[in-house]
């Protein structure tokens, strides 16, 4: 059955009833459709997530980020595989800030994921490229909608170690991994605070061979270094593990850490309220892209701004000042 009507505009009902079915090309198709630049697009495609919304909601979500090289897709392969072993359908998704500035991705790609991208219950998509950061992140929560409507059950979100993009993966996800590599000292000499006042669990990949006792020191390192910061949430300490993607040994207690999360979150009530803020937050940050851009369309605003921008750089116009004059002209 076609999902096109003969004018070309997407054939809504046919989309949602194929991705309700779970079917694989109707769902990379509304994927592709909420990726689309086109206004009629775009259009269709806040209508199809709108209507598939009840049907949404229902994954484990999980974001994993760590620097390139620590072992993301290998452990994405081999957790996602645990997991579509233990019944489960699994999706990952990406936001890669490199493709906002490139429009190229590498996360979330099927040749780096050679298992999960071969099985049946996987869906492996790559990070969409969108001219900013908020417009790939805006997608790609919207394209787990779409996984979670067609009944996967469990979404990994992958994203690479630099702070924004981690921030909106953790803004987007329920449970929030950061992966480190064995080393103790030199890594915690580069520690990024941010990531780990956010993290729900460290987890130190590549604790195989000669690698194990220098994993358990950073593990140590870590625990003593998370000691110090007030938890994220008050019903939850974050844990630092050890594990090994390659063998696979400590992937099951890694996923148990998420599932005892999970429990206890849900037992608090903080995870209906982690939802919960994180849609309001999303609806305001999906504004400010939208009116940002819509500014900074404006022909008449075109018109002015290099001069205003030019004056306040030479300082004959204080920010203020500027800032009312723009306003003025868009007449807010
Ligand atoms: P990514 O860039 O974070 O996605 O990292 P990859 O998953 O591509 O892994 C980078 C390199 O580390 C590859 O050569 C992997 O084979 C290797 N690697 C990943 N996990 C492990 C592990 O658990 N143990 C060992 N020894 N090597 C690993």
């Amino acid at each position: 059955m076609s999902s096109r009507s003969p004018s070309g505009t997407p054939d809504l009902a046919n989309l949602a009833r194929g991705v309700r079915a779970g079917e694989r090309s109707v769902i990379a198709r509304a994927i592709t459709l909420i990726e689309s630049r086109r206004a009629d697009h775009q259009k269709a495609a806040r209508r199809l997530v709108q209507e598939l919304l009840p049907d949404s909601g229902k994954a484990v979500r999980v974001g994993i980020t760590g620097a390139p090289g620590v072992g993301k897709s290998t452990t994405i392969d081999a957790l996602g595989t645990f997991l579509t072993g233990e019944g489960h359908k699994v999706a990952v998704l990406a936001v890669d800030p490199s493709s906002a500035r490139s429009g190229g991705s590498i996360l979330a790609d099927k040749t780096r994921m050679a298992r999960l991208g071969s099985d049946p219950n996987a869906f492996v998509r790559p990070s969409p490229s969108s001219g900013t950061l908020g417009g790939v992140a805006a997608k790609t929560r919207e394209s787990m909608l779409i996984c979670e409507a067609a009944g996967y059950d469990v979404v990994l979100v992958e994203t690479v170690g630099t702070g924004q993009s981690e921030t909106i993966v953790a803004d987007m996800t329920d449970f929030f991994l950061v992966l480190m590599l064995p080393g103790a000292g030199d890594e915690l000499q580069g520690l990024k605070k941010g990531v780990i006042e956010i993290a729900d669990m460290i987890a130190i990949n590549k604790a195989d061979g000669d690698n194990l006792k220098r994993a358990k020191a950073a593990a140590a390192e870590y625990r003593a270094a998370l000691h110090i910061l007030t938890p994220r949430s008050p019903s939850w300490s974050p844990p630092v593990v050890t594990y090994s993607a390659l063998s696979g040994n400590g992937i099951a207690a890694l996923w148990s850490s998420v599932l005892d999360h999970r429990e206890r979150m849900t037992a608090a009530g903080e995870l209906a309220g982690r939802r919960r803020e994180q849609q309001v937050k999303w609806m305001w940050a999906m504004l400010e892209d939208r009116m940002f851009a819509r500014l900074k369309s404006d022909p008449a605003l075109k018109a002015k701004l290099p001069r205003i921008e030019a004056a306040v750089a030479q300082g004959r116009m204080t920010p203020a000042v500027a800032v009312d004059e723009i306003a003025t002209a868009l007449g807010v």
